[in-house]
């Protein structure tokens, strides 16, 4: 039995995808480079193998946010449509190059899953409030990331 095909696609249409495997994982993400990026309070994702994602018309562009993240969008539209992770990081949940975090907003049908987590929360704005019960962590609460970011000497927090 085969997984029903996700899609979704950019505001204008000039990029779709296909995920052909089931979400692995979901979280919302407050840090300022996903603020930046989404141009929104904050960015809510879910994670997929990469193995399992099919771009279906133009591919998106894809460019390096720091060394360790790149992150996509579509040339004609701008939207913000999916992130991975370059290196490995040890103690975040699917922070590896083999997974692809898609924007929950690009999917066709955005309600298939809700978040787990809150991640990135020293960037979270004063008006926004969650009663969610979620766990919320710093990104300095990450060791995997710190780490990262060591062997990157000079380089840009993101995540
Ligand atoms: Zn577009
Ligand atoms: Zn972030």
């Amino acid at each position: 039995m085969t997984e029903p095909v996700i899609t979704g696609g950019c505001l204008c249409g000039r990029v779709r995808y296909e995920l052909c495997g089931p979400p692995l994982d979901m979280g919302t993400c407050h840090c300022r480079n996903c603020q930046r990026w989404s141009g929104s309070p904050f960015h809510s994702a879910l994670a997929f193998a990469l193995n399992d994602l099919r771009f279906t018309r133009s591919p998106p562009v894809w460019y390096e946010s720091s060394s360790i993240m790149e992150r996509s969008f579509c040339s004609s539209c701008g939207s913000p449509l999916a992130f991975r992770y370059l290196v490995s990081i040890e103690d975040l949940t699917m922070a590896n190059p083999e997974t692809v975090w898609i924007s929950v907003g690009s999917l066709d049908e955005p309600e298939i899953r809700s978040p787990d987590w809150h991640f990135g929360v020293e960037g979270q704005l004063s008006w926004i409030n969650f009663d969610d019960g979620l766990p919320r962590t710093r990104c300095d609460e990450s060791v995997g990331l710190a780490k990262a970011y060591a062997s990157q000497e000079g380089d840009q927090a993101d995540s």
